[in-house]
């Protein structure tokens, strides 16, 4: 088979006849052999029994049911195990992404050897505020830190080569950095393709603004086990912060004393309390940097597959 389309969806019901009809369009007009993998992470509108109705009429339709929503990035990791065509594409499900994209990424991946190749919604019809400006940041902090230059790292269509999504492991938000898991697997060569990008139809996005803070942390973290290697500690974050901060608070309140109040009295450094005060700051810093570890190391190593199937169709 060559071509598998995976499909995280959560709520689409509206969308999902559309897609079905304009992705077999190009799929009969190309004459490609090929899957549908419709992922649904958890709907409870009736995406379920549309899909139901699509596997029935078309064998090329394939579903799998989350007994709940688990994310996009587990809905990924699913379709990505159950993929079987040479080349894998993902997309959207809400009609932004087009699928006659298609024919030229997987010319990419065939023709010109990439590993993988990422849209690019150089013209996006989104909210700037909450999306525009938000990921144009993470673009570039993810730039930055990982060395893979993609301007639009969040874009639901890409295409892999079938090598590349056996080998990674999505979990958490981490769909977002899906080219960084690639790259430091060693699938390096990595590609871009201005994609054309459509307004959402129906209903609205599920990702709002809050979800970079995590995604945020995620990037953190991706950066830090590639540069450093995991490293087993546990987490004493928020007793470093109160430690510091008592100790920052005792040392500001001598440095007060000292300037305004008993301005003749000793020297700070002639006083232990000062000292007392350094070594909480000190230690608090310490307490704080394990926790961050900590915390960084279990993001890291998040069970994959965290997410229960409840049904499956033409599998
Ligand atoms: N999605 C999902 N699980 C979730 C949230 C979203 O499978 O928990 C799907 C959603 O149905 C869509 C895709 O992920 O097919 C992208 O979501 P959305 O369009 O809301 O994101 P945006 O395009 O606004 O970044
Ligand atoms: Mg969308």
């Amino acid at each position: 088979m060559l071509l598998s389309i995976i499909i995280p969806l959560l709520n689409e019901d509206e969308s999902l006849e559309e897609l079905h009809g304009w992705i077999q369009k190009v799929m009969q007009q190309n004459g490609y052999s090929y899957e549908i993998l419709f992922i649904d992470d958890g709907s409870t509108d009736n995406s379920w029994q549309v899909i139901e109705r699509l596997a029935a009429a078309n064998p090329s339709v394939r579903g799998i049911k989350f007994l709940k929503n688990f994310g996009k990035s587990q809905a990924l990791h699913a379709g990505f195990k159950a993929a079987q065509g040479e080349v894998v594409i993902t997309m959207d499900a809400d009609l932004q992404d087009n699928p006659e994209e298609i024919p030229e990424l997987l010319a990419m991946i065939r023709e010109e050897g990439y590993d993988l190749v990422s849209g690019w919604k150089k013209k996006r019809y989104d909210s700037v505020l909450m999306k525009n400006l938000p990921s144009k940041l993470f673009n570039w902090a993810a730039r930055k830190t990982s060395g893979v230059k993609l301007h639009d790292f969040n874009c639901g269509l890409k295409a892999f080569d079938h090598r590349v999504i056996k080998q990674i492991e999505v979990s958490g938000e981490m769909h977002r950095y899906i080219p960084v898991l690639a790259k430091n697997a060693g699938y390096g060569k990595i590609g871009e393709k201005v994609v054309q990008h459509q307004a959402r139809k129906f209903g609205k996005t599920k990702f709002g603004a809050d979800r970079f803070i995590n995604g945020f942390l995620d990037l953190i973290t991706i950066w830090f086990v590639s540069k450093f290697g995991k490293r087993p500690m546990h987490l004493f974050g928020a007793l470093g912060v109160l430690m510091f901060v008592i100790g920052f608070g005792f040392a500001l309140y001598l440095g007060i004393d000292k300037l305004f109040i008993n301005k003749t009295g000793r020297l700070l450094t002639d006083r232990p309390q000062f000292f007392i005060a350094l070594t909480a700051m000190l230690i608090g810093t310490q307490f704080f940097m394990t926790g961050f570890l900590g915390e960084m190391i279990l993001r890291s190593k998040r069970d994959t597959e965290r997410y229960t199937i409840s049904e499956r169709l033409n599998m």
